[in-house]
């Protein structure tokens, strides 16, 4: 059973087909990479998935379940962009508990699942502090503690090193490969321009051209040159 699985999605954008009857699916503790030019539709097979656009046409299925008309909130998906948007008025401990209103948790619960997605991303100390305190590297790890804070099945990440300089890209990109071997039960699905981050942290390797799925193997088998 796919933890994601998309059927045949078509997203239009007024003029523009972004998604042509897109058909995907990615296992349980799977991380695919989401590869192809801009504009051939990895993002908005992302928001498609979490909810932020509708299909035209087709399914979105989480664990066999028919999701496409639920509402983002509801489909307990985890989603990290590039450029962190972590609310700028809110304290980390209220950017992190954020995802977690409304599930009936106690006080007690919520302080802890929120130092437990802090804990992941090695930023526990920084509750009290405020996003603008943080550097671009600190922002982008509280970002994702705020997606693992529910505990998604499901995380979707879109370029979420891109802003980041070389040198911090590439100790996240570390980073991110021990986060995958915490959540080893985790479905990913990670958008990127670059060969070393998809090769570092994919299982598999989906490569999107112009609306369509052009190509999906596993990541050895599609970079290994015999
Ligand atoms: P990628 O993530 O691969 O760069 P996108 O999914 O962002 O591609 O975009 C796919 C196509 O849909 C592009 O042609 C893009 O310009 C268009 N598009 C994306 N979002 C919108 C939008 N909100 N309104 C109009 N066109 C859009
Ligand atoms: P991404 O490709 O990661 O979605 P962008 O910076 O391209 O990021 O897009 C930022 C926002 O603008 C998104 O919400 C996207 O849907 C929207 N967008 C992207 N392309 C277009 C477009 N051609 N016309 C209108 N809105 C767009």
């Amino acid at each position: 059973l796919a933890a994601v699985e998309l059927r045949g999605v078509t997203v239009r954008y007024r003029d523009t087909v972004a998604l042509s009857g897109l058909n995907l699916s990615v296992a349980r503790g799977r991380t695919v990479a989401l590869l192809g030019p801009s504009g051939s539709g990895k993002s908005t097979a992302l928001k498609v998935i979490a909810g932020f656009e509708q299909p035209a046409a087709g399914q979105v299925l989480l664990a066999g379940k028919d999701v496409t008309a639920l509402a983002p909130a509801k489909r307990g998906v985890g989603v990290v962009v590039q450029s962190y948007a972590l609310f700028p008025h809110l304290s980390i401990q209220q950017n992190v508990a954020f995802g977690l209103k409304g599930r009936g948790l106690s006080r007690q619960q919520l302080r802890e699942r929120v130092a437990e997605a802090l804990a992941v991303v090695h930023m526990e100390k920084y509750t009290k502090r405020y996003p603008a305190e943080l550097s671009g590297g600190q922002q982008q790890r509280i970002a994702i503690a705020r997606a693992l804070a529910i505990k998604p099945p499901v995380l979707l990440l879109d370029e979420p090193l891109s802003a980041l300089d070389a040198q911090l890209r590439q100790q996240m990109l570390a980073e991110l490969q021990e986060l995958r071997r915490e959540l080893p039960d985790t479905a990913m699905i990670y958008v990127t321009h670059d060969q070393q981050e998809a090769l570092a942290l994919a299982d598999d390797i989906a490569v999107m051209r112009e609306a369509r799925l052009v190509d999906m193997d596993v990541t050895e088998r599609l970079y290994h040159q015999p």
